[in-house]
This record gives C-alpha cells, structure tokens and sequence, in this order.
C-alpha cells in the first residue's frame, strides 16, 4: 500500500558529489513548477494511503519559495512533510535558524541532512551543526543521513565526536521524532565516480546476506522525477534503472500508474523476491552471465542487473515464464496481510511461501 510521495523536485544541485545516484549537480536544469507540485499531492492526498510527502533532489530548497508553499500545501492536507537537503543554505546559526523556523510555519514535520565524505567535499560540516541546533531549537526532528566506504573520514565515529555525545544511532523501524538521531549505511557504487571504486574501497556490512532481500520500498513509496515520470525505486536515482520508470504524470493520474505498477511483472519481482530472485533466475537461465560474490546491498545487486545488456536480453526474453511463480507468491502474501501487518519482510516470499506450502 503506498505510503510515501517522493517528490524530486529538482535534479539542480549546487555541489556534485560523486556517488549522487541521479546525476544531479549545477549542470542539471530539471525543476518541478508549484503548480506540479501541488496536482501530486492532491492526487496522492486524494488516494487516501499516503502518510508523508517527501522533498529531494538535487537539492530541494533551489525551489525557493516554492519550497515553503508546497510544504504548507501539504500541511494543510494533513500530510507529514520531509525535505532531505545538503544544508548549503546553512551558511550561520542564524540564517539555519531563520529558514527553519520559516519552515516549521509552514507546518514541515521532519528534515533530512547528507553528511558524509562526498557532501563535506563541499559543504562545510560547521553547516550541518548549525542546522542541528536550529532544528532543535524550533523543534522539527532531523535525521543526520551518512553513508561511507571502508576509508571515510566521517565515520560514526567521528560524528559522535563532533557532536560532542549528542548523537544517537537510528534504529530500524524507529520513527523519526528526534534530535541528533543520525543513520550510517554503506555507499552504493553508482555516480559518476563509481567506476573508480574497487572491492576493496566498499564498505560491507556486518550482516553479509542484506543484499539477498526483497525491496523494502516497492509499491510503498513512489518517486516522481523532475519531468514528471513516476518511479517506484527509492534507493538508487530512478535514471539507473528504467525498468522501474512506470510512466508520465502527465499523461496518466497517479492511481492509473500504481495500478499499472502493480501488475508489472518486474516490480512484482522486486517486491516478493528482491534483486536476488531475478539475479537467481538468471544464473538458472544462463550460465555463462556471472555476478559478483557480494554487493554492498540489494539496491547494488538491483543496479548491476538492471545496467547490464546481457542480463535485460535475458530477462526480457524469459521473464513471462515467471508469471505463474510470481502469481502464486502474490496470492500468498495475500492471504496472510493480516500476519504480515502490511510490513516489508527480510526474507524473500519464496521462501515464506515454500516453507508454508
Ligand atoms: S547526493 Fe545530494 S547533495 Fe550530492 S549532488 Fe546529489 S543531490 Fe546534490
Ligand atoms: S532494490 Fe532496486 S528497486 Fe528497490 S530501492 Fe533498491 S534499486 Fe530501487
């Protein structure tokens, strides 16, 4: 059931950080108008499921007043609000706490702050504390959003340290309704730097088997894209992977694409099996096409198979012999919503499926 309305607003980013999953930087010129902006969220108000409406990019507050009046509009629906930001803006604690403060009069429930390695390139990290400290003030919750490879200078570590104690690390399914919480994940080689990593720079998590997942957030968040085009990946930039492009909200109203979303084979995949079911198809299919032995998790593994020709000319040939599996597990997962409670599981449907069969 959808939940979240991403909206990107913008592919315009003033910095240009190496591992951005779309591209974005001062080069890109794409930018939603207030009036789009406001045609999506009385379509996904009026779906009746969506709880929250998220603001990104590039970087959402080169909207400039726009901002604050998509944010109100929102509000005033009764929506959540999230903008995630790279805080260029929060050049003194005075100009963070002025913007905040405009902000949380528009009724804005949570921000979202990238700093790690490849944002502090550009952004000076004096930029995020004072975002911090305003948020606090104004009291609108703010997650600190970081991701590394095995050398990163921002480690947990060191934010701990920067913010003398403050920090508390996001649990997962934890709300977000709290200061100085912040999430370190591993970086996904995608950007246009990313040919340059190896092995040995990634960083790989503790838990060895997270990249054999089904999506966490296919079918429950949405994506629409500067131009309008509604996807339903929220990991990695939408561009990546076309197969998760539905289609223009310009030429079809939202409930049109989710309900094209959810026949679509492919993203029924991603959801009941993740990126593993396809990549275990595949390999059945053809054994000369061959993986890596990890992936940092599923969102690479998803962007490996969706980048390479010789997997899609397999998928694209054979993926229809999938629709009586696929089916099956849907049905399942069907008959046990109740069990389930509507969450995402860790485990793939397959395989809750055939240990109930
Ligand atoms: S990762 Fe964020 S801050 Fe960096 S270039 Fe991309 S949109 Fe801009
Ligand atoms: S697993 Fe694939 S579809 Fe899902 S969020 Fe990651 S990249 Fe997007």
């Amino acid at each position: 059931m959808l939940q979240t309305l991403v909206l990107s607003v913008t592919y315009k980013c003033p910095i240009k950080c190496r591992y951005c999953g779309v591209n974005a930087g001062p080069h890109r010129k794409e930018k939603m108008s207030l009036q789009m902006i406001k045609r999506l969220i009385d379509e996904a108000h009026s779906l009746g499921t969506v709880e929250v409406v998220v603001f990104t990019g590039g970087e959402p507050f080169l909207l400039g007043e726009d901002l604050y009046k998509a944010v109100k509009y929102a509000h005033v629906r009764k929506l959540l609000t999230r903008i995630v930001t790279n805080t260029f803006w929060a050049t003194s604690r005075d100009k963070a706490f002025y913007i905040i403060n405009r902000l949380k009069d528009s009724g804005l429930t949570e921000l979202n702050f990238s700093c790690d390695d490849f944002h502090q390139e550009f952004i000076p990290i004096e930029h995020i504390k004072w975002a911090c400290e305003a948020a606090e003030e104004t009291g609108i919750p703010a997650l600190i959003a970081s991701k590394g490879l095995r050398k990163s200078t921002i480690t947990p570590g060191y934010l701990e340290d920067y913010f003398e104690g403050k920090l508390t690390r996001f649990q997962k399914g934890q709300e977000n309704n709290k200061n100085y919480v912040f999430n370190y994940g591993t970086t996904v080689p995608v950007g246009w730097e990313s040919e340059k990593l190896t092995e040995k720079d990634l960083l790989w998590p503790e838990d060895a088997d997270c990249w054999k997942r089904p999506c966490q957030s296919v079918l429950k968040s949405i994506v629409i894209t500067p131009q309008g085009k509604l996807s339903i990946c929220c990991g990695i930039g939408s561009e990546e992977i076309p197969e998760t492009i539905i289609g223009s909200t310009h030429d079809y109203s939202l409930l049109e694409l989710l309900i094209r979303a959810n026949n679509d084979l492919i993203i029924n995949w991603l959801a009941l099996e993740g990126p593993y079911g396809i990549k275990t198809f595949i390999e059945k299919r053809a054994s000369d096409i061959t993986f890596r032995d990890r992936y940092v998790n599923n969102c690479h593994l998803c962007h490996d198979i969706f980048s390479r020709k010789d997997v899609r000319t397999v998928l694209s040939n054979s993926v229809e012999d999938m629709v009586p599996v696929l089916s099956l597990e849907r049905a399942w997962v069907e008959n046990h919503r109740d069990e389930l409670g509507g969450k995402a599981t860790d485990k793939p449907i397959t395989e809750q499926y055939q240990a109930s069969a």
